[in-house]
Protein backbone atom coordinates (compact mmCIF):
# COMPACT_ATOMS: atom_id res chain seq x y z
CA UNK A 1 0.00 0.00 0.00
CA UNK A 2 1.17 3.32 -0.55
CA UNK A 3 1.18 5.64 2.27
CA UNK A 4 -0.73 8.75 1.95
CA UNK A 5 0.70 12.19 0.49
CA UNK A 6 0.32 13.73 4.43
CA UNK A 7 1.86 10.71 5.47
CA UNK A 8 4.88 11.07 2.99
CA UNK A 9 4.89 15.06 4.03
CA UNK A 10 5.28 14.24 7.58
CA UNK A 11 8.16 12.02 7.04
CA UNK A 12 9.91 14.73 4.72
CA UNK A 13 9.55 17.85 7.88
CA UNK A 14 10.49 14.81 10.62
CA UNK A 15 13.58 14.48 8.27
CA UNK A 16 14.33 18.17 8.22
CA UNK A 17 13.48 18.74 4.48
CA UNK A 18 11.01 21.05 3.12
CA UNK A 19 8.07 18.94 1.24
CA UNK A 20 8.47 20.71 -1.90
CA UNK A 21 6.40 18.98 -4.83
CA UNK A 22 9.17 17.88 -6.72
CA UNK A 23 10.74 16.20 -3.70
CA UNK A 24 7.41 14.64 -2.71
CA UNK A 25 7.12 13.24 -6.12
CA UNK A 26 10.74 11.38 -5.77
CA UNK A 27 9.86 10.50 -2.45
CA UNK A 28 6.76 8.74 -3.77
CA UNK A 29 8.24 7.30 -6.53
CA UNK A 30 10.73 5.50 -4.28
CA UNK A 31 7.94 4.34 -2.01
CA UNK A 32 6.14 2.58 -5.42
CA UNK A 33 8.88 1.20 -6.10
CA UNK A 34 9.85 -2.74 -5.95
CA UNK A 35 13.16 -2.36 -6.23
CA UNK A 36 16.23 0.04 -6.29
CA UNK A 37 15.88 2.83 -9.06
CA UNK A 38 18.74 5.03 -11.12
CA UNK A 39 17.87 8.56 -11.51
CA UNK A 40 16.98 7.67 -15.09
CA UNK A 41 14.56 5.45 -14.14
CA UNK A 42 13.08 8.35 -11.51
CA UNK A 43 13.24 10.49 -14.62
CA UNK A 44 11.39 8.47 -16.70
CA UNK A 45 8.61 7.16 -13.56
CA UNK A 46 8.20 11.69 -13.31
CA UNK A 47 8.20 12.57 -17.27
CA UNK A 48 4.65 13.37 -17.67
CA UNK A 49 5.07 15.70 -13.99
CA UNK A 50 7.17 17.95 -15.80
CA UNK A 51 10.41 18.13 -13.37
CA UNK A 52 13.80 18.48 -15.22
CA UNK A 53 16.52 16.16 -14.70
CA UNK A 54 18.48 18.29 -12.63
CA UNK A 55 15.53 18.69 -10.23
CA UNK A 56 15.29 15.08 -9.50
CA UNK A 57 18.66 14.62 -9.03
CA UNK A 58 19.32 17.31 -6.42
CA UNK A 59 16.13 15.45 -4.90
CA UNK A 60 17.34 12.21 -5.01
CA UNK A 61 20.80 13.31 -3.73
CA UNK A 62 18.83 15.71 -0.49
CA UNK A 63 17.00 12.60 0.28
CA UNK A 64 19.87 10.06 0.47
CA UNK A 65 21.70 12.97 2.61
CA UNK A 66 18.56 13.32 4.97
CA UNK A 67 18.59 9.83 5.68
CA UNK A 68 15.33 8.48 3.96
CA UNK A 69 16.85 6.88 0.66
CA UNK A 70 20.19 5.04 0.00
CA UNK A 71 21.94 4.96 -2.39
CA UNK A 72 24.10 1.98 -3.78
CA UNK A 73 26.47 1.04 -6.90
CA UNK A 74 25.76 -2.10 -8.10
CA UNK A 75 28.97 -2.99 -10.12
CA UNK A 76 28.13 -0.65 -13.14
CA UNK A 77 28.62 2.64 -12.01
CA UNK A 78 25.20 3.71 -11.81
CA UNK A 79 24.45 4.96 -8.76
CA UNK A 80 20.78 3.14 -7.69
CA UNK A 81 18.36 4.72 -5.09
CA UNK A 82 15.87 2.92 -2.64
CA UNK A 83 14.03 3.75 0.34
CA UNK A 84 15.21 2.74 3.66
CA UNK A 85 13.81 1.09 6.23
CA UNK A 86 10.11 2.64 7.39
CA UNK A 87 7.15 0.51 8.02
CA UNK A 88 6.03 -0.41 4.18
CA UNK A 89 9.42 -1.85 3.35
CA UNK A 90 9.54 -3.94 6.90
CA UNK A 91 11.87 -6.34 5.01
CA UNK A 92 14.54 -3.13 4.69
CA UNK A 93 14.90 -2.35 8.35
CA UNK A 94 16.84 0.78 9.24
CA UNK A 95 20.48 0.19 8.79
CA UNK A 96 20.39 -3.28 7.70
CA UNK A 97 21.68 -4.55 4.40
CA UNK A 98 19.68 -6.72 2.20
CA UNK A 99 21.54 -8.54 -1.24
CA UNK A 100 20.17 -7.14 -4.51
CA UNK A 101 20.00 -10.00 -7.69
CA UNK A 102 21.73 -8.51 -10.93
CA UNK A 103 20.03 -9.88 -14.19
CA UNK A 104 23.76 -10.19 -16.30
CA UNK A 105 21.19 -10.59 -19.71
CA UNK A 106 18.90 -7.78 -19.32
CA UNK A 107 20.26 -5.42 -16.28
CA UNK A 108 17.49 -5.47 -13.88
CA UNK A 109 18.23 -5.19 -10.33
CA UNK A 110 15.94 -6.75 -7.64
CA UNK A 111 16.13 -6.57 -3.90
CA UNK A 112 16.44 -10.03 -2.91
CA UNK A 113 14.47 -11.43 -0.13
CA UNK A 114 15.88 -12.10 3.66
CA UNK A 115 17.30 -15.14 3.96
CA UNK A 116 18.50 -15.66 0.27
CA UNK A 117 22.11 -14.86 1.17
CA UNK A 118 23.48 -15.07 4.81
CA UNK A 119 26.60 -13.43 5.53
CA UNK A 120 29.04 -15.20 8.28
CA UNK A 121 31.48 -12.95 9.86
CA UNK A 122 34.06 -15.83 10.13
CA UNK A 123 37.87 -15.22 11.27
CA UNK A 124 39.59 -13.46 8.82
CA UNK A 125 36.61 -11.77 6.93
CA UNK A 126 36.78 -7.77 7.52
CA UNK A 127 35.25 -6.36 10.27
CA UNK A 128 32.75 -4.95 8.10
CA UNK A 129 31.00 -7.86 7.40
CA UNK A 130 30.08 -8.32 10.83
CA UNK A 131 28.44 -4.75 11.38
CA UNK A 132 26.99 -5.06 7.88
CA UNK A 133 28.37 -2.24 6.53
CA UNK A 134 28.54 -4.03 2.74
CA UNK A 135 27.11 -4.44 -0.20
CA UNK A 136 25.93 -7.50 -1.14
CA UNK A 137 24.96 -8.90 -4.76
CA UNK A 138 24.27 -11.97 -6.73
CA UNK A 139 24.44 -11.77 -10.42
CA UNK A 140 22.89 -14.45 -12.86
CA UNK A 141 19.82 -14.25 -15.53
CA UNK A 142 16.23 -13.43 -14.03
CA UNK A 143 13.63 -15.62 -14.43
CA UNK A 144 12.61 -13.46 -17.64
CA UNK A 145 16.16 -14.39 -19.46
CA UNK A 146 16.70 -17.04 -18.18
ZN1 LIG B 1 17.04 -10.40 -17.11
ZN1 LIG C 1 16.99 -3.29 -2.25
Amino acid sequence: MVPAKLELKTRLREAGLRATSSRLAVLECMTDAQGPLTHADVCDRLKDAGFDRATVYRNLADLTDAGLLRRSDLGDHLWRFELKGDAEHEEHAEGEVHPHFVCTECGAVACLPDGAVTLAAVKGAPRSLKSGKVDIQVRGACNDCG
